[in-house]
């Protein structure tokens, strides 16, 4: 009798634990199943030009996601077709060569891969000795020779340039105040921080003023030259009025590639002024740093091997599936001075899996944190630096193709000059309603993605060609898809005598 109760609640137990995991019950098919997502998967890339650029999530797909929650396990392939239907049709457009509206990277069949293993392993790489930690390490290294950095620089993968430029300003300002900024916090300080950047940087370097607690009003936007990059002297000016004033200079961020235009500041004059005047050089690179993998782009960035730090997006130019943000430090202390925080829960061993002296979250804020350094590993190593730096360069061919077709054409206007893979143009004779409505027909046209932005004022197109797809005859694709759009609205540009009927 005895004996039989034991054996019942040993069959209990193991019924009971069967159901507590989250495993599938059948493994074969589980295969099965993600095998054939998988593939479909695959063909979503491979015949990405078939479809539109872009459609708007459906009604349909919009009600299928504002259900309750279920407490009721649903069969996988069920819960598979919906994503086939409702989510992978309406997709932000950015695997597609003519989606040009933002900075967006296009990403790889390999990244894909490469997010299944991570997911697949659901590594913790923030501390702890394995090899997420390894691999990570392995990219400190390689940003550090691409950038010319010495050995000793530090690096963090982070989810963007947003937060690695946040990390960076938290880094200089714990350089400029003192470890003990980091208890007191702003208030003992007797001097007003003052940061410098241009009137072209990224809106992501001021909030990371605001986040840091220093203030987006004592950042100082230094004025650009006519191609949007900081004037030298300008800088120079600011920083002496500031010092005449008892403000305490601390920070200056350049820019590798600004948003708007692609503009590169003159990093090696603003390096010698960070130097002379005991600056935190800090390099927003996050559109422009990898193009220093490119031999015919590289010389562009000079001065870039000068800096304190650079932040940096492998899901851009690199091409890494989101997110893949990067910072590299030049003074790997720094780093770990301003974030380092002794916990009794995370004291490191002399060996076993707490081993290692430092580990990713003495570098930044984040603990729990992905495999990040996989997908970027996977995509370099299996490409080689050559053939992405190629990838780079023909986007910026691409983009002058693109601004010499709309100069040579009657209707359309230059806007900026092509520093590097972005082009801005306006529509001559058009008002920023027109230029407006032609940027949102074609995006729900499905034919081509642009974007816009103001430049001195004035509504522009913007095409950012960040997409490894994107052919010439894409662009010129694109330029028919122009012309054919003012011939439908019998727009005819002043001057021009052609009949648009
Ligand atoms: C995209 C971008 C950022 C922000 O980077 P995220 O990866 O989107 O956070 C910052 N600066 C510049 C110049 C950018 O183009």
């Amino acid at each position: 009798m005895a004996r039989a109760i034991t054996q019942e609640r040993v069959a209990a137990t193991v019924a009971a634990e069967t159901s507590a995991s989250l495993d599938p019950s059948d493994w074969g098919q589980f295969r099965e199943i993600a095998h054939g997502l998988l593939d479909d998967m695959i063909a979503h890339i491979e015949t990405i030009r078939q479809r539109p650029v872009w459609q708007r999530p459906s009604d349909e797909a919009r009600e299928r996601f504002a259900r309750p929650l279920p407490n009721r396990p649903r069969d996988l392939g069920d819960v598979l077709d919906d994503v086939r239907t409702h989510i992978m049709p309406f997709a932000t457009g950015n695997l597609h060569p003519l989606f040009m509206g933002w900075v967006h990277g296009a990403g790889t069949p390999i990244g894909m891969v490469a997010e299944i293993v991570a997911g697949g392993l659901n590594m913790n790489c923030g501390g702890r000795d394995h090899a997420g930690l390894v691999v990570e390490q392995q990219i400190v290294r390689w940003m550090s020779e691409a950038l010319g950095y010495p050995c000793g620089a530090s690096g963090l993968f982070l989810t963007g340039s947003s937060m690695a430029n946040f990390v960076a300003v938290t880094i200089a300002k714990t350089e400029a105040l003192g470890q003990s900024v980091r208890e007191t916090g702003l208030r003992n300080c007797d001097r007003q921080l003052v940061a410098y950047t241009s009137a072209e940087a990224h809106s992501c370097i001021a909030q990371a003023m605001q986040l840091s607690g220093i203030g987006s009003a004592n950042l100082r936007t230094v004025a650009v030259d006519d191609a949007g990059r900081m004037l030298p002297g300008a800088l120079r000016d600011a920083i002496g009025q500031d010092r005449a004033k008892g403000l305490l200079p601390f920070l200056v961020v350049g820019t590798a590639g600004t948003v708007n235009t692609g503009a590169i500041d003159p990093l090696a004059e603003i390096a010698e002024i960070a130097s002379r005047e005991k600056l935190w050089f800090h390099v927003d690179g996050a559109i422009g740093a990898l193009a220093v993998l490119s031999d015919s782009l590289r010389d562009l960035f000079a001065g870039i091997e000068s800096s304190a730090s650079v932040a940096l997006d492998f899901h851009k130019w690199g091409q890494v599936p989101y997110d893949a943000g990067f910072l590299l430090v030049r003074d790997g202390d720094a780093q770990k001075r301003t974030f380092a925080q002794p916990a009794a829960y995370l004291q490191r061993g002399d060996r076993g899996l707490a081993a290692g002296e430092t580990w990713p979250c003495d570098l930044g804020p984040d603990l729990s944190r992905g495999f990040r350094a996989l997908k970027t590993w996977m995509t370099i190593e299996a490409l080689g630096t050559d053939r992405i730096g190629g990838s780079i360069a023909h986007t910026c061919m691409l983009a002058r193709h693109l601004a010499e077709a709309l100069e040579r054409h009657p209707a359309f206007q230059l806007k900026a000059p092509v520093a590097l893979n972005i082009v801005c143009f306006g529509i001559r004779g058009a008002d920023s309603e027109f230029t407006r409505n032609l940027v949102l027909d074609l995006q729900e046209s499905g034919l081509a993605a642009p974007s816009w932005t103001t430049l001195d004022g004035e509504l522009v197109v913007r095409c950012a060609i960040v997409n490894h797809r994107t052919t010439e005859a894409d662009i010129d694709g694109f330029l028919d898809t122009l012309d054919r759009y003012l011939a439908d609205r019998r727009f005819l540009p002043p001057g021009d005598r052609r009949s648009s009927s």
